[in-house]
């Protein structure tokens, strides 16, 4: 099963802000993995953000960010063992009331994004009670996607999905976050620094 595929039609809007890279403020351009363009119809891609908040400081951080397009999300899913593709998949459909989030969304707040991204799609925690989280979508070309694979993931529930994952796994996450945040492993301070992959 193709999580982000089960969307059907998607409503498009322009990429929101939060979506942008930190780098410059813009939207991303290119694949992090095989330096595509992305911002082309019809090419369609994947942002992920994981933010650290501090409260003290009334500031947040990106502790990484990245785009890449779907054919490089890919190639990252299938290195994946077969075990834990299914454990991830099993969590999603288990933990997430995707049908339902979605339907509320549309009918009560339409097409705007901070209500998209208000709650952890696994917890439901508000985003304002959470010290660390990460934002996913899709979008295609310069165009944002509102469907399955547009969500906020606690850090909570990012440690419970690592914790799912064979050796194997976790050994290619680690490769991917070395690869191309260039941090080696031991820098990795805990599990929920680490992308979500949904597929
Ligand atoms: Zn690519």
């Amino acid at each position: 099963m193709d999580f982000r595929n089960l969307d059907g039609a998607n409503e498009h809007r322009e990429i929101p802000s939060v979506f942008y890279s930190d780098r410059d403020d813009k939207p991303f351009t290119h694949c992090i993995s095989c330096d595509k363009y992305l911002l082309e119809t019809g090419t369609l891609y994947v942002i992920e953000k994981a933010i650290k908040k501090y409260e003290k400081f009334k500031t947040t951080d990106t502790i990484f960010e990245y785009a890449m397009c779907m054919n490089c999300y890919h190639k990252v899913w299938q290195s994946f063992s077969s075990a834990s593709k299914t454990k991830m998949q099993d969590y999603f459909i288990r933990n997430a009331s995707l049908d339902a989030r979605r339907k509320t969304l549309s009918e009560t707040s339409a097409l705007n994004i901070e209500d998209w991204l208000s709650r952890c799609i696994i917890k439901g925690t508000p985003v304002g009670e959470v010290s660390e989280y990460q934002i996913c979508c899709q979008c295609d070309g310069k165009n944002i996607l509102f469907g399955h694979s547009l969500f906020m993931i606690s850090g909570e529930a990012v440690d419970e999905i690592a914790n799912l994952l064979s050796n194997k796994t976790l050994g290619e996450i680690d490769g991917f976050v070395g690869e191309f945040f260039g941090w080696p492993p031991e820098l990795k301070k805990s599990l929920r620094d680490q992308p979500v992959f949904v597929m």
